[in-house]
């Protein structure tokens, strides 16, 4: 790099995602069977794209105030109300993805030197965003089943803990939390004081019981949740969270001078489409989930999803992570290795918002991957 370009320290303290390294490498590939980057598959229904032409047509197109526009805030802290009570203390902000909340809360809420404890298998971006705003990221180790243990994340407390991240439906394990864990996670910060971040973006991709959030059980949780993934719209931008107003209040203040809003038309046409009925998407992704879970389970250890898209083996015994993925690559089949998203190597990513067809064509190449190695 030419001087006098040197670059920051926080930017030399973090890694380009291990995931999108795939995403980039299926682009540059003719018929990938891409099952590395966790998007939906489904695009974004008529119904709301129209929305979106329509805000645009009518002039929705300037800023919004910072904390999102009024209905849509308003339509999200009733749901919320209905699930969790009275929320009057508390209050929607929309943010630019659950990412632009992420950012937003670990801003307002970490100095350099806290520590956050974050799950390991996690997803990558928690890490990250504490080392860019100087805290540190500890893993709460949830291998081999992928169940969040209360009694595990305090023995990692310390005075340093500033916050606790949960992640429910998981990314990248699909496991969901139970009744009894959120309750647990609950308990843990009431008794600790140490807040919890609910990272809720898959909550609509849940199988068999229903989306449990630590929320329900104590007020001393943030939840973050958004559009991407149930609205099928990872490039619309549109998260929102719920958090006490006075804490809200602060947000506001960065996201103005950040992001300043999220876009205009697309808050417009969101709010069209929070009352879509997902259930037809539901069983088609739990359809999805049985068919790769029952396809690989003969060759890989594997945990059964509850929700989200993802699932994430256990390499076949004694295989090699890298050469596992050569393999795979050889065959046209991107997945992501465990590494990216853990501080361990024992398990791949597989995404499987993917057609049937590819769905397939994945879980045949796995196989043959399995049996030759
Ligand atoms: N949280 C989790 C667990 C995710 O998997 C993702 C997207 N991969 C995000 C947050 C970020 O989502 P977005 O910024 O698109 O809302």
């Amino acid at each position: 790099m030419p001087e006098p370009f040197r670059l920051s320290q926080r930017v030399l303290d973090i890694r380009p995602s291990g995931i999108r390294k795939f995403f980039e490498l299926g682009l540059s590939m003719t018929d990938p069977i891409d099952l590395s980057i966790g998007q939906a598959h489904f695009d974004v229904s008529d119904e709301v794209k129209a929305a979106a032409i329509t805000a645009i047509n009518e002039g929705r197109n300037r800023y919004t105030v910072t904390q999102g526009i009024p209905p849509l805030r308003e339509a999200l802290l009733a749901r919320y109300a209905k699930r969790f009570g009275d929320v009057s203390d508390y209050d929607v902000m929309v943010t630019s993805g659950v990412s632009g909340g992420l950012m937003l809360s670990f801003m307002a809420l970490l100095n350099p030197g806290d520590e956050i404890l974050v799950p390991d298998p996690y997803f990558v971006m928690y890490k990250h965003l504490a080392t860019m705003v100087g805290a540190k990221a500890v893993t709460y180790d949830i291998y081999p089943e992928f169940r969040v243990d209360a009694a595990k994340i305090r023995s990692k407390i310390t005075e340093r803990t500033r916050l606790i991240v949960v992640n429910s439906p998981s990314n990248p394990t699909g496991v969901a939390l139970t009744e009894a864990e959120a309750r647990a996670l609950a308990k843990l910060a009431d008794e600790t004081g140490v807040p919890l971040i609910s990272d809720e973006i898959y909550e609509d991709f849940i199988f068999e019981q229903r989306h449990y959030s630590p929320r329900e059980f104590t007020q001393n949780c943030i939840v973050l949740s958004g559009a991407s993934k149930s609205l099928g719209m990872p490039g619309w931008r549109i998260g929102w969270m719920l958090a006490p107003k006075s804490l809200s209040e602060r947000m506001y203040t960065v996201q103005q001078f950040s992001f300043v809003c999220a876009p205009a038309p697309l808050q417009w046409a969101v709010l069209k489409g929070l009352d879509q009925d997902f259930s037809a998407h539901r069983q088609e992704y739990q359809a999805k989930r049985d068919m790769v879970y029952e396809g690989v389970r003969e060759h890989y250890r594997t945990v059964k999803p509850e929700g989200a898209f993802y699932m994430f083996p256990y390499l076949p015994q004694g295989a090699d992570s890298a050469r596992f993925m050569e393999a795979c690559i050889k065959q046209q089949l991107l997945v992501v290795p465990g590494s990216a998203c853990s501080d361990k190597g024992t398990n791949f990513r597989l995404c499987f918002a993917a057609t049937d067809e590819k769905l397939k064509r994945g879980v045949d190449i796995l196989n043959t991957v399995a049996k030759s190695l």
